[in-house]
């Protein structure tokens, strides 16, 4: 049995990240950036007002005074001549500052007077309300690293650094394999003795929303025919992920039939609670998971190993978006922690604004694994280390939130 530490190091290492495809910027939400993005442009592309009002030259209102009107700048369309001495522009915000002029006056601080001058009341300050050429960035600054995976805010930077291809990392293709003899689909003919399958569509769901391409490969039952079968409709994909049939009961053939499949495994069975009897390796140069198949095991596994598995996949350089592991307070008082880490299903109430302090961490009285309801009502898991000592209501807590999951 490994930690869950060495297990996700042990994963991350062995996976080879996918190759390179170029994707369209309105198609590139989600996806994983394979290379730096230089800005092709310089933004500002010249110093612009940032407020409607009149562009003058700072030495020339240093007292209330009046100007002589001589042109307009809009968005756009600027105004060609120079601000000389004595003399003013209209200008309105995103147009360029006229040659000359060094500040710009708010309207709501000037007077248009009928001889076509413009009185103002305050002075001017060099400088004030213009953005300066390129204080956003530059062309041939990298604001975007390869490795980010990018979400709106970075294709709105993209889009105005005028990249409209990205290069990204191809998107994993992630096979799922359920096994089990008691398993219907949803919506299909239920036996007397069966159960409905709910973990790959949860999983393809969770691939799906970090960013891989679920590939279902349907149910195989506990027989060494039908496992030996889906190995090799399996060995296509970028990854595989089975659920159910990796423990040590007799009809638990997984392991064995994919080892006859030139299965390699690198470890089985993890340090956690619950999902302690996963397993990784590689099927034929194919990474592969295999998750216990009690359904909240299958899904906590999922959180903890195959999100991190995927995030290799994709050439993801840190984990920017992983929940990160955060700081609560116990609801109430827990037992001590055995060997193994322990997820727990909880709730998380935020402190109210006046009393501040870390969110009550509330974990539920039954964990058993087979409960999905308490998953589904759960929006975070408590995470106890190994050989935690028995602890407290108050005390700290570590928890995962599950907001996206
Ligand atoms: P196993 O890991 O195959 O021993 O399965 C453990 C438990 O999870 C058993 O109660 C199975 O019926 C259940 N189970 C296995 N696969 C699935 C699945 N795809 N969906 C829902 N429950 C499952
Ligand atoms: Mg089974």
């Amino acid at each position: 049995m490994i930690s869950v530490e060495e297990a996700i190091d042990r994963i991350v290492k062995s996976i080879h990240p996918l190759s390179d495809e170029m994707v369209m910027l309105a198609q590139a939400a989600g996806r994983v950036l394979a290379q730096d993005v230089l800005s092709r442009c310089t933004q500002p592309p010249f110093d612009v007002s940032a407020m409607d009002g009149y562009a003058l030259r700072s030495e020339d209102a240093q007292t209330p005074t009046t100007l002589e009107l001589i042109g307009e700048s809009a968005a756009g369309t600027p105004f060609e001549g120079s601000v000389l001495a004595g003399q003013t522009v209209r200008i309105f915000t995103g147009a360029q500052v006229p040659e000359g002029a060094d500040a710009i006056i708010i309207q709501e601080d000037v007077e248009a007077q009928e001889n076509g001058r413009i009185k103002f009341h305050l002075a001017a300050v060099k400088g004030r309300h213009i953005r300066v050429q390129g204080s956003d960035f530059s062309e041939g600054d990298c604001a975007l690293r390869a490795g980010k995976r990018l979400n709106s805010r970075d294709i709105g930077l993209a889009a105005s650094m005028n990249a409209p291809w990205l290069k990204v990392k191809r998107r994993p293709q992630v096979a799922i394999l359920a096994t089990g003899d008691e398993l219907a689909l949803p919506g299909d003919p239920v036996g007397p003795h069966q159960i409905i399958s709910s973990n790959a569509l949860s999983l393809a769901a969770n691939i799906r929303q970090w960013g891989g391409v679920p590939v279902d490969l349907g149910i195989a039952r506990d027989n060494r025919d039908s496992l030996h079968e889906a190995a090799r409709a399996a060995r296509q994909a970028d990854f595989i992920v089975s659920t159910g049939g990796v423990s040590v009961g007799d009809h638990d053939l997984v392991q064995e039939v994919l080892r006859e499949e030139g299965l390699k495994v690198d470890f089985w069975r993890v340090a956690m609670r619950p999902g302690k009897p996963s397993l990784f390796g590689a099927l034929q140069g194919v990474p592969m998971l295999g998750l216990p198949g009690n359904p909240v095991s299958s899904a906590i596994c999922a959180l903890v190993l195959l999100r991190p598995a995927l995030e290799a996949l994709a050439g993801v350089s840190q984990s920017h978006d992983l929940p990160f592991m955060q700081r609560g307070a116990l609801a109430r008082d827990l037992p001590a922690n055995g060997k193994r880490q322990d997820y727990m299903r909880a709730t998380r109430q935020l402190p109210d604004d006046a009393a501040g302090g870390p969110p009550l961490v509330i974990p539920f009285e039954s964990q058993d694994s087979s409960l999905l309801s308490l998953l589904a009502q759960a929006d975070c898991l408590a995470v106890r280390p190994p050989l935690a000592p028995a602890a407290k209501q108050g005390d700290a807590i570590d928890f995962l939130p599950l907001f996206d999951s």
